[in-house]
């Protein structure tokens, strides 16, 4: 019998690292977390500076509401947050994030600094965080948060992604194409949140490779970011009483094609994938275009979180919703007549 391993309870630190790598697979996961939680506090600027894919330097700062000194010692804790009280409270949820797990698991795989000043303390503080607590910037000395000079807002760094889990790390590809995946990211977030700006370069390089203002829209922003397609674009907008969704959006007309599908969709205000829309509106222009040819769509959908399951995985990304197949059927409708339309009148174009 001595053969039959015997059962043992994991590690904690082991346990949080294994749920930690489910959270976050890659840097650009962790930045859009880190995103979300700025936008939750109130940002209207965010600036991000990323070394080596954000492998080794994805820091994020922001002009928000910032942390209070005597929440730092529990921010990086699992299941800590400042956006959800009750179970009841998941059904009217309005900030991106709620699971208090995305801080958690970024100090499990990466060391991770927070400075951070509300508006009405005199002055900033700075705490460094390992496995969810506080740590030492020095062994001996306090891990207690030190004060610091700093602007009103927060700015968190983490860094050596993956350094104590090298069979994650081994698995990203490169560096260029983990930046490449947060450009992707920040774009997404930059056009969706028309008055906030948002910038997003290496470390070491003058121009950043994202760059918003706060007063631009979100055709300006599209036009920033992915040049002509803006001046082809068309509003659609509308709302559909009977399913409760709201639908905002800008899409490419007839004429204009391009070699791949960009497809910038968000349920409520979530950068999201689903597969299920993204094929409905292939559709549509299939008939449109010339082969090979894609549209760019820009989609913007207020659901009441009700039939939004958010209880789903943290990484979030493909959602499901009630009534899905009976709001792509108005979707599709939708987009044929703004279509037609506009190949009717050729001058009903969004200005810019
Ligand atoms: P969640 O967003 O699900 O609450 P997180 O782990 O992402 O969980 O963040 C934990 C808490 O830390 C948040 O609820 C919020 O109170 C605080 N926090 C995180 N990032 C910021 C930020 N940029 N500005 C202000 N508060 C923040
Ligand atoms: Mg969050």
């Amino acid at each position: 019998m001595e053969n039959i391993p015997s059962v043992k309870k994991l590690d904690q630190t082991v346990v949080n690292r294994i749920a930690a790598g489910e959270v976050i697979q890659r840097p650009s996961n962790a930045l859009k977390e880190l995103i979300e939680n700025s936008l939750d506090a109130g940002s209207t600027q965010i600036q991000i500076l990323v070394k080596d894919g954000g492998l080794k330097v994805l820091q994020i700062q922001d002009d928000g509401h910032g942390i209070r000194k005597e929440d730092m010692t529990i921010v990086c804790e699992r299941f800590t947050t400042s956006k959800l009280n009750s179970f009841s409270d998941l059904t009217s949820i309005s900030t991106h994030g709620f699971r208090g797990e995305a801080l958690a698991s970024i100090s499990h795989v990466a060391h991770v600094t927070i400075t951070t000043k509300t508006a009405d303390s005199p002055c900033a503080y700075r705490a460094l965080y390992a496995d969810g607590k506080l740590v030492p910037v020095k062994p001996g000395q306090s891990a207690d948060p030190k004060a610091c000079a700093g602007n009103n807002g927060t700015q968190i760094t983490a860094e050596d992604l993956f350094f104590n889990t090298p069979t994650r790390l081994k698995a990203l590809k490169s560096t260029s194409d983990e930046y490449n995946r947060i450009l992707d990211i920040v774009t997404r977030y930059a056009i969706h949140n028309a008055g906030v700006s948002f910038t997003c370069r290496k470390q070491g390089a003058k121009m950043a490779d994202v760059q918003t203002s706060k007063g631009a829209s979100i055709v300006d922003n599209i036009k920033q970011l992915y040049g002509s397609v803006a001046s082809e674009l068309l509003h659609v907008q509308e709302t559909l009483d009977t399913l409760n969704v709201k639908v905002n959006g800008y899409i490419s007309n007839a004429n204009y094609s391009m070699k791949r599908m960009t497809m910038l969709l968000f349920i409520n205000h979530r950068s999201v994938d689903s597969y299920a829309i993204k094929r409905a509106i292939e559709s549509v222009y299939s008939t449109l275009l010339p082969k090979g040819g894609y549209p760019f769509v820009y989609l913007d959908l207020e659901i009441d979180p009700k039939n939004v399951d958010v209880n789903v995985h943290p990484t979030k990304k493909e959602v499901h919703f009630l009534n899905q197949d009976k709001i792509i059927e108005s979707l599709i409708d939708m987009f044929e007549e703004t279509l037609k339309n506009a190949n009717d009148s050729r001058t009903f174009y969004v200005q810019t």
